[in-house]
């Protein structure tokens, strides 16, 4: 079968039009650099006869509207956030005597879209037959400014091979026409008001502006459109505001048309941003300007990580695009982070899940260190509403961060599968963790770093306590681990022990700031009121945490999980997928079936607990159980398949999970990319296949080449250094990029780099 998007290693290409995939390559062709997202939309909007989903999206700009429950209780989401589809400023409509350009109606040839990663734009090329006998060349190019974050670009270049034609362009500032989405499906918005209130409106010369305000969160938006190499005029009514150029076109002329956009946004007063937005825009450089910065920065980004597979060329594709939009979707500023479909879609309603610590910050520790600081001060940013939502929880002490959000209130409307996941405190101190592992960022440990590592801790130390009916070990009750089809459980193995590194990790931090800052310790001491005693308490938890014993061999993922009905995976139709869709809650959580890797998680990060035939015999009972129904699942399969040595299984899984996107394998690309998935492949490429893992300080690999792929590269940050890893048939080669000397342990054996 031809695949849908040519193999090639650093573009995604669309050759021709297919109207039926219209709505997932919206997804595919995104374009964001983690303030600003705009989906892959055609420039005229719609095509007839093929759905589209609209999308312009600012990072953490969300309207909020109460929660209605027919029948509510105490302690439940009060809120809804959304992400706000703002005001679509990409569109450009032609018009060749009359006639408008429509990929549905018009006889277009060599359509062509191309997604290139390296220069971070997004081209497209058609030749337009008009109705009328004139012959266009179009190209129009579109770039999201990853150096600049209030900054996009488009250009029109324009060619008139052969007859005549008098041509309109219409550009537009308007708000976006909303999709409504699947109600039935919980992933998406749908069902809910999500306009804009209008606000000012403008349209002087080459300018266009837009103002709009949500309806409950305060937040005004507001949008500025500078047209320039073409002279036109514009005008503001009905809500929109138009710029409009009429031209007369014989063969061989040709003309190109930039549009500067400018994107602002704030929270409360505007102030000064509508003047704002629009200067900037007026001295915003030119397409090609642009274009040079972004290559740039693009060059850099891929330097750092380094990554290639020599071989599998669809395999080198998904990897890079994977990347490529993790890195334009994520928060820079430490105030946004990343939402689960990143900026390209509407799915889970730009909410940040665990999926940033759980999946996408270990990608960024290693390759891009400052963002991934700044994603984790977001996470500072919020504790005060953690801090609230623990006390409405009922705990005196600590911070519980919300299941689902986007400003930090809790979100999710069905507790069971949402605040009951406890183990989001203990991801984002796990990702504190490691990122101080990697970095040794002692100033991001003293003003972030310890007090969410504080206040998570004593949030666990309240929530478990030390049964008398377990021997007095440390238990954790009525949680939901990440397996969202077993919930409300005891003693979830993953928690328990993100549990525990916490409580651990939490008081060792406070050690360390004592001996190194002792002025930031002696601060955080005063303000949050801490003691060392108290990190006595939470390392004899920590110490005594309960884990539910094995039961001939197989290590139950919470405590009842054994005891649940048997669910045979191959009873289950095909056409019954996901679970989620088709059973109520209460079917799906008295059986044995997971939705997701859980334990299986729990033994790639806690791996040390467990020996290999341990976590073989339990890697094949979890398989048979799992449906894998959520795409954050196969990448950690895969990962642990192949510690246990079975690289095929690690193969299969990890090729399922690369390309997931690319091919549409879930059927929902179209509502926004699957941006943990994408990160869990970058995982198990360098601690799957690579082997990569951090043992007391230490950096070690125990690389694997699976015999589909000639050979693999990657390259990791660690401690001010970079190392390049390059596995093939016949063994691994080690290199220090960058930094100081380094002792690594390769395959067992330790090795200085120099
Ligand atoms: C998964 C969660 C995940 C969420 C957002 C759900 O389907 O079960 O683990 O956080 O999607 O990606």
């Amino acid at each position: 079968m031809q695949p849908k998007f040519p193999y090639q290693p650093w573009t995604i290409t669309e050759e021709g039009f297919s109207a039926k995939d219209l709505r997932e390559n919206e997804s595919a062709f995104a374009l964001a650099n983690g303030f600003i997202g705009m989906r892959g939309n055609l420039e005229e909007g719609a095509a007839s006869g093929a759905e589209t989903i609209q999308g312009s999206f600012l990072n953490g700009v969300f309207d909020s509207e109460p929660i209605v429950y027919g029948e509510t209780a105490y302690g439940y989401a009060k809120n809804h956030e959304t992400i706000c589809n703002v005001m679509d400023a990409k569109s450009l409509v032609l018009f060749a005597d009359g006639e408008r350009l429509d990929m549905g109606r018009s006889e277009v040839h060599e359509h062509r879209r191309v997604l290139d990663m390296q220069a971070g734009t997004l081209r497209r090329s058609l030749i337009w037959r008009t109705a009328s006998g004139a012959e266009l060349e179009i190209e129009m190019s579109r770039l999201v400014s990853l150096t600049r974050q209030s900054l996009a670009a488009t250009r029109l270049s324009l060619r008139c091979l052969s007859g005549s034609c008098a041509l309109r362009l219409v550009s537009a500032v308007a708000p976006a026409v909303i999709a409504e989405g699947d109600p039935n499906d919980p992933r998406n918005a749908a069902g809910k008001d999500r306009s804009l209130l209008p606000g000012r409106l403008a349209a002087e010369g080459a300018l266009l502006a837009m103002e709009q305000k949500t309806k409950n969160s305060g937040y005004t938006i507001c949008c500025a459109v500078e047209h320039r190499g073409l002279a036109g005029d514009a005008a503001a009514a009905e809500g929109r505001a138009v710029w409009e150029a009429s031209l007369t076109l014989k063969a061989g002329d040709a003309v190109t048309l930039e549009k500067s956009i400018c994107y602002g946004a704030v929270r409360g007063e505007a102030g000064s941003l509508w003047e704002d937005t629009l200067a900037l825009c007026r001295e915003a450089p030119g397409f090609d300007a642009l274009c040079g910065e972004q290559r740039a920065c693009l060059e850099e980004f891929w330097e750092r990580t380094g990554l290639d597979i020599v071989g599998d060329d669809a395999l080198l594709q998904g990897l890079r695009f994977n990347l490529f939009h993790l890195f334009q979707s994520a928060g820079r500023d430490g105030r946004r982070n990343i939402a689960a479909k990143g900026l390209t879609g509407e799915g889970y309603e730009g909410h940040t899940f665990w999926d940033t610590e759980g999946y996408i910050l270990p990608v960024f520790i290693h390759t891009e260190p400052a963002l991934a600081r700044k994603l984790l001060e977001y996470r500072h940013a919020i504790l005060p509403n953690a801090r609230a939502r623990a006390r409405v929880m009922g705990h005196e002490k600590g911070a519980l961060y919300a299941w689902r959000t986007i400003d930090g209130e809790e979100c999710s409307a069905y507790f069971p599968a949402g605040t009951a996941q406890y183990h989001i405190n203990g991801d984002i101190a796990h990702a504190v963790c490691e990122y101080y592992d990697a970095t040794l960022d002692l100033d991001f440990l003293a003003r972030f770093g310890a007090e969410i590592l504080v206040e998570t801790a004593r949030l666990y130390c309240d929530l478990g306590f030390f049964s008398a009916e377990k021997g007095g070990r440390f238990v954790i009750n009525c949680v939901t681990g990440p397996d969202e089809y077993n919930v409300m459980v005891n003693n979830n193995v993953y928690t328990n022990l993100v549990a525990a590194e916490n409580l651990r990790r939490a008081g060792e931090a406070m050690a360390l700031l004592a001996e190194q800052a002792p002025e930031d310790y002696a601060r955080l001491c005063a303000a949050l009121d801490y003691s060392p005693a108290e990190a006595a308490d939470w390392l004899r938890a920590a110490e005594s945490i309960y884990l539910p014993p094995a039961r001939d061999g197989i290590v139950p993922q919470d405590e009842g999980f054994l005891d649940r009905k048997p669910w045979p995976l191959d009873s289950i139709p095909a056409d019954k997928h996901p679970l989620l869709m088709h059973y109520h809650g209460l079917v799906i959580y008295r059986h044995m079936v997971c939705k997701q890797a859980d334990l299986i998680l729990a033994m790639t990060q806690y791996g040390e607990r467990w020996t290999r035939e341990e976590k073989e015999k339990n890697f094949r009972f979890y398989d048979s159980v799992t449906t894998h129904d959520s795409s954050l699942s196969m990448a950690v399969f895969s990962i642990l398949a192949n510690e246990i040595g079975d690289v095929d299984t690690g193969y299969d899984y990890f090729m399922s999970s690369a390309r997931l996107d690319l091919d549409d394998m879930h059927h929902n690309t179209k509502d926004g990319l699957h941006m943990a998935n994408m990160a869990g492949t970058w995982t198990g490429l360098v601690r799957g296949f690579g082997g990569m893992r951090c043992r007391d300080g230490k950096l070690c690999f125990a690389p694997v080449c699976p015999p589909q792929w000639e050979g693999y590269r990657f390259r990791v940050g660690w401690r001010g250094r970079t190392v390049e890893v390059s596995v093939s048939a016949s063994g691994a080669e080690y290199r220090l990029l960058r930094g100081e000397p380094l002792t690594i342990e390769a395959s067992g054996r330790e090795i200085e780099l120099k």
